[in-house]
């Protein structure tokens, strides 16, 4: 079953955009009562292969999420993005974000949204923080969603300054065809990310030894698990090489997870059981031992802490008694990662992560 060709409601109207509903719906049956009869609960599985309760490895990457406003409604979109949603980050808390960076020192500051573009100080938030830790150092990722960059020419601007900032952009793109992608993201959308890569192209991205680094985000476009990672980049490769002159780094498939839009998607369409059954057949230890949460921490837009962007979604905050980013102290790594039956989405097969596969 594929995803509908277009979103059913306005962002923050479906019925899993409430987190208690959402997870309402990850506890019921059939998952049983712990060690009683039925699909077993996610931190069933982590005591079985050892990892329960699940522990941060350290701080590597930042995930900022500073905000839910977008141009876009994709179909399955697990921050129920549009351009309805009204928050924002504000400067005070992009300060706190600066401060934590100059502190911890992660390797990697991962911006994401809606389309990070859109927040007003997006611009000197990154220039200041790019005056302070030069790329060597500091990985800085954009989460494009590529027609932000078409929209108009404040935000084609954007495309060399990128550039000249040397930002790691990674960008969705579920198919190479433009009626799957359309049918996900939106009518136009294929176009629009097309003329975004050919610019991003023209000024050096993709291209070996430009240090410039495109990445494209693949996610499967109905209620089944990624493909072969290797073989899925190398026909993208080899069909926007010769169909679009396009070309890019790498290609990260990313499993949808089942929270808010795509869970909404699951059950309308009477594909929740199936698909969670998937997830769970594929369960993998070696993914779970290296799940994102390990070495990430997730702000919200206002300042507000989760082991990852999906909990954020759920509103499963940290288990640690320091919660927001204006109290932040190294010793928010000594914490039980809050892991629930979503988390079988990062665990199965090969693994998926804000980078990809993860084995
Ligand atoms: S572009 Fe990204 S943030 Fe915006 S609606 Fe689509 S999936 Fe959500
Ligand atoms: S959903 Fe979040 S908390 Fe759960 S395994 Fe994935 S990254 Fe970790």
């Amino acid at each position: 079953m594929s995803l509908p060709d277009k979103p059913s409601k306005r962002s923050g109207q479906g019925q899993f955009s409430r987190p208690d509903r959402a997870l309402a719906q990850l506890s019921e049956s059939p998952f049983g009562d712990p060690g009683a009869d039925g699909w077993p609960h996610f931190h069933e599985q982590l005591s079985l292969c050892g990892l329960q309760p699940l522990r941060p490895t350290g701080l590597d990457i930042l995930q900022v999420n500073v905000g839910y406003v977008c141009n876009q409604t994709c179909a399955h979109c697990h921050v129920d993005a549009g351009p309805d949603r009204r928050e924002r980050m504000i400067p005070e808390i992009f300060g706190e974000v600066q401060r934590v960076l100059n502190a911890a020192r992660p390797h990697t500051l991962d911006l994401t949204g809606g389309a990070p573009e859109m927040n007003p100080e997006f611009v000197p938030f990154i220039e200041s923080v790019r005056a302070e830790h030069g790329p060597d150092v500091l990985d800085i990722i954009v989460r494009s969603n590529l027609t932000i960059l078409e929209s108009n020419d404040r935000y084609r601007a954007l495309v060399p300054w990128f550039a000249e900032h040397k930002i790691h952009v990674v960008s969705s793109l579920p198919s190479t065809h433009a009626r799957a992608t359309d049918r996900q993201r939106g009518e136009g959308v294929f176009g629009a990310s097309i003329r975004a890569l050919k610019a991003l192209n023209a000024v050096g991205y993709g291209e070996a030894g430009s240090g410039l680094v495109l990445d494209l985000v693949h996610n499967p476009t109905g209620a089944f698990l990624p493909g072969d990672n290797a073989a899925l980049e190398s026909r993208f490769k080899q069909e926007l090489a010769q169909q679009h002159d396009i070309v890019f780094n790498n290609l990260l498939t990313i499993t949808n997870l089942p929270i808010s839009r795509y869970l909404d998607f699951l059950v309308a369409s009477g594909n929740y059981e199936d698909y969670m059954e998937t997830l769970i057949e594929a369960f993998n230890p070696a993914a779970a031992g290296g799940v994102m949460c390990r070495n990430t921490l997730s702000v919200r837009w206002d300042g507000v802490l989760y082991d990852c962007d999906f909990n954020q979604m759920l509103d499963l905050p940290i288990r640690h008694n320091i919660r927001h980013i204006r109290d932040w102290a190294a010793e928010v790594n000594d914490r039980d990662i809050a892991v629930h039956n979503h988390c079988y989405g990062c665990t199965a097969g090969a693994g998926s992560s804000c980078s990809g596969t993860i084995v």
